[in-house]
Formats: C-alpha cells, sequence, structure tokens
C-alpha cells in the first residue's frame, strides 16, 4: 500500500489557518482539501460538499456508528466536527491531503498516522490580535467569541507538541513558510 501523507493545519479558531489552507491549495495542486464533515449550518460564503460537509446530528451519529470518522469532536457546545476515512485514507506522496481542523482533532491524527502526518500549529500574533480578529469577522457572537478566545489560550500551550509552528503575523510569510514545511515533508 502507498504510503499515506497527512498535512494537517491546526490552530485556535480566528489564527487565519483557513486562509493559510485555501492558500497553500492555490499553491500546490496536488494537495486536496480534506471537506470535514459537521453539524453546524452553513455560512453564507459556504457550500456544501466543498467547505464542509453539512449533515444532520442523526447524520453525524451514523457516521460516528459505522466507524467512518478517523477523529471528531464536539468542538464547540452542540456542534460536532470530524475527518472522514473517505477523505484521507488514499492520501499518497503524489497526492496528499491537507485538513484543517481544531487542536484536540490534530492530536488524534498525529496518534492514527504518526510519522506519516505533518502537524503545523498557525499561531496567532498575540491574543489581543486574535480577539480583534474573532470580533472583526462577525460570525460569532458575544457569547461564542469569549469561548473560543478561553479555549484559544490552552491551545496555545499546546503549541510544541506538534511538528512546527507557523506565526501568523504576516499573512504571505507565513503561507511561505508552511509550504516550505510541506515541500520538506514530502520530500522524505
Ligand atoms: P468553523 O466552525 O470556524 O468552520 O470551525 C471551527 C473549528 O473546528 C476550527 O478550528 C476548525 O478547524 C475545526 N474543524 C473543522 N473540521 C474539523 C474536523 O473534521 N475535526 C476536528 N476535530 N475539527 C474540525
Amino acid at each position: 500500500m502507498a504510503t499515506p501523507r497527512i498535512i494537517v493545519l491546526t490552530a485556535p479558531s480566528g489564527a487565519g489557518k483557513t486562509t493559510i489552507a485555501r492558500r497553500v491549495l492555490q499553491a500546490r495542486p496536488d494537495v486536496r482539501f480534506s471537506v470535514s464533515a459537521t453539524t453546524r449550518d452553513p455560512r453564507p460564503n459556504e457550500t456544501d460538499g466543498i467547505d464542509y460537509h453539512f449533515v444532520s446530528t442523526d447524520a453525524f451519529q451514523q457516521f460516528i456508528a459505522q466507524e467512518a470518522l478517523v477523529e471528531y469532536e464536539q468542538v464547540y457546545a452542540g456542534l460536532y466536527y470530524g475527518t472522514l476515512h473517505a477523505e484521507v485514507d488514499e492520501a499518497t506522496p503524489e497526492a496528499p491531503v491537507l485538513l484543517d481542523i481544531d487542536v484536540k482533532g490534530a492530536h488524534n491524527v498525529k496518534q492514527h498516522f504518526g510519522d506519516d502526518a505533518l502537524v503545523i500549529f498557525v499561531a496567532p500574533p498575540s491574543m489581543d490580535v486574535l480577539a480583534e480578529r474573532l470580533t472583526g469577522r462577525g460570525t460569532e457572537d458575544e457569547a461564542a467569541v469569549r469561548e473560543r478566545l478561553e479555549r484559544a489560550e490552552m491551545e496555545i500551550a499546546q503549541a510544541d507538541r506538534f511538528d512546527a509552528t507557523v506565526v501568523n503575523d504576516d499573512l504571505d510569510r507565513a503561507v511561505d513558510e508552511t509550504l516550505a514545511h510541506i515541500a520538506q515533508f514530502l520530500r522524505r
């Protein structure tokens, strides 16, 4: 069987990993995005099957029962997110896959795939900047922003357990650094 090659971008919510993930996918057409399943509602700019597989809680529970998920988390109260085996199991050095998932999920993927996974932690420049970004994007209410900031502090404290850290203070530089880590990983 071909060696899987799993690239994981993880970060506190609002650190900019989704933006970095999009830029990585533009720069590396060989890398495919792993579309997660989630029970949260789509945002206005999101498309089912492209950004996420948007599913009901019942459908998500069926994925769990069928062992269709590599990992899953209740990332926020009542909202489930999970990585489907169908999205990652075919990943090879020629067709690697990119996951954009939360910190706990990243730990679980690393445990599952070991050296076949590269986990890059995207760190915000500071908690203040993170708070500004979360408030500024206007997709979460005040309570959700507070919940995400509290969670971020805990996640940043675990950053050194991953394979690499990229500080997202300057987007272009952060993308370049991420691409360099990926290139090195895929050469191995
Ligand atoms: P959002 O609701 O902002 O799209 O995502 C919330 C958080 O859930 C983000 O940190 C995102 O990376 C994470 N997430 C998305 N998909 C998955 C997944 O399949 N598994 C896990 N564990 N987290 C995910």
